[in-house]
């Protein structure tokens, strides 16, 4: 059973402010002309709105919608009260996204016989806790089908697919209907001379090697005769990104942009730490505006985890480009978009420590430091000198790819909590439990004076508090 919320932030944010209900929505990162509009309400959907078009285009087809900031932390909380929904019924929940996951019922033969009931269940208690939430069920013999019944009825659907309905349904489709088939694969896909999901699926596995290549032509094969490709992908283990797009004034401060790459990373750091891995491959893009990109990637020999190492080497690698080319700049005002990826993934329990380079007493501060903002329940609690720079640039990011870290422990909690705390907004007040008596306010020659106060002080306060403690 694949269940995926539909218009997920835009009825999220309608969930939390009835007032935006039943109105054209449009949620944004950042508020400007330019900006994407990265999730739209069903409401201006109906005007030809999607999720991706620039808000300035929104504007053109769609002149009354409204717009909002996004809330992750919020988002965050829902998907771990579905997620919760879901364990209800069944002990095997894959989350694919922040708003969907996979049900594996192939236990439960014996236990429901009618699937679509628990489906009708399942939205019931959704709308129980979450009354503007609807979501989209398929039930299918495999997650790809299960997937792609979901999208055959799009607002609060139930399809169920199976093998006497599949040619029924995939009559009509076209190819790039299908998730993972986008313009070249169908390009590929037409040269051998396959136009319709129908044909695809009733052609040889032979003929689909020779068009993708290889074995993705089994798995496609497979994926369209009820075979199972999709449930247990371990991407989590294959690749961590982490990415943010920039508006124009953020990028014309290059400030800003050093940040955000120290932002991006930190939070790269912070999943290995979670996850007790370290990484061999660190990859870095950005793109311009005009739609061009600049791409680097560094194998390493000795795996790392550290933010500031990570960062290291991709600032090493821009120099180089740097010096090579005189006067070209990899962080310029046209910079829309930055990404910092990592792959090559080594459990901490089996790293190999190089005999010239001591970093065990780096490794253990760091863990020492996540542990510490994992008991007092505050990820802002202690940071590293480098996160200094600019707190306001390290934004909460949605992250996509993350929902693991969001998984519930053997004892119902969230495994990473701070991923469900709101970032605060400029100039405004972090609430922090920990806080006792408010130490004088730092004197304005103390070298971190771009924090507003209310955070040196909490900062210092927790340190105290933490030293009499121990
Ligand atoms: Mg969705």
């Amino acid at each position: 059973m694949y269940i995926d919320m539909n218009c997920y932030f835009a009825s999220c944010e309608q969930q939390r402010h009835p007032e935006l209900r039943g109105k054209p929505l449009g949620v944004l990162t950042y508020d400007s002309p330019n900006a994407a509009v990265i999730a739209a309400s069903k409401e201006a959907k109906e005007f030809g709105v999607k999720s991706g078009m620039r808000l300035m285009d929104c504007r053109q087809i769609c002149p009354q919608m409204l717009t909002v900031p996004t809330s992750p932390a919020w988002y965050r909380q829902i998907h771990v009260d579905i997620m919760a929904i879901l364990h209800k019924y069944c002990d095997d929940v894959i989350p694919k996204s922040i708003d969907e996951a996979v049900c594996n019922f192939h236990s439960y033969k014996f236990v429901y016989n009618d699937l679509s009931e628990i489906a009708r269940k399942i939205k019931a208690d959704i709308s129980a806790k979450y009354d503007w939430l609807t979501c989209s069920i398929g039930i299918a013999p495999s997650t790809f089908l299960a997937k792609l019944a979901t999208g055959r009825q799009k607002v609060d659907g139930l399809v169920v697919i199976t093998e006497d309905n599949l040619d029924e349904h995939l009559a009509k489709m076209k190819l790039t209907d299908l998730t993972g088939i986008a313009t070249a694969n169908e390009r590929r896909l037409r040269m051998i001379g396959i136009q319709t999901p129908l044909e695809m699926r009733h052609t040889s596995p032979a003929l689909l090697r020779k068009a993708f290549g290889g074995v993705v032509g089994d798995y496609w094969h497979r994926r369209l005769n009820f075979g199972e490709v999709d449930m247990y992908n371990k991407v989590e283990n294959r690749t961590m990104s982490a990415t943010r797009t920039m508006s124009s004034q953020q990028s014309r401060d290059r400030q800003q942009l050093e940040s955000m790459l120290i932002s991006l990373c930190t939070r790269l750091e912070q999943r290995m730490v979670k996850g007790g891995l370290f990484c061999k491959e660190v990859y870095f893009s950005a793109r311009y505006r005009d739609g061009t990109q600049w791409e680097t990637s560094v194998k390493l020999a000795d795996p790392l985890q550290d933010a500031m190492e990570m960062r290291a080497y991709i600032k090493e690698r821009i120099a180089d480009f740097e010096r090579s080319r005189g006067l070209e700049t990899i962080f310029t005002e046209k910079v829309t978009n930055l990404t910092v990826a990592i792959q090559g993934f080594v459990k901490d329990n089996v790293m190999q420590y190089s005999l010239f380079d001591n970093r065990i007493k780096r490794d253990a501060v760091r863990k020492v430091m996540y542990k510490i903002k994992e008991d007092y329940d505050q990820k802002n609690l202690v940071r590293k000198g480098c996160e200094l720079l600019n707190p306001f640039v390290m934004k909460d990011a949605i992250g996509f790819g993350s929902v693991r870290d969001m998984m519930l422990n053997k004892e119902g909690g969230v495994k990473n909590k701070h991923l469900l705390e709101e970032d605060a907004k400029e100039g405004e007040k972090r609430e922090i439990k920990i806080k006792k008596k408010a130490p004088p306010p730092p004197k304005e020659e103390e070298w971190f004076c771009d924090i507003n106060n209310e955070e040196t002080e909490t900062f210092t306060s927790a340190l105290k508090k933490m030293k009499h403690a121990s």
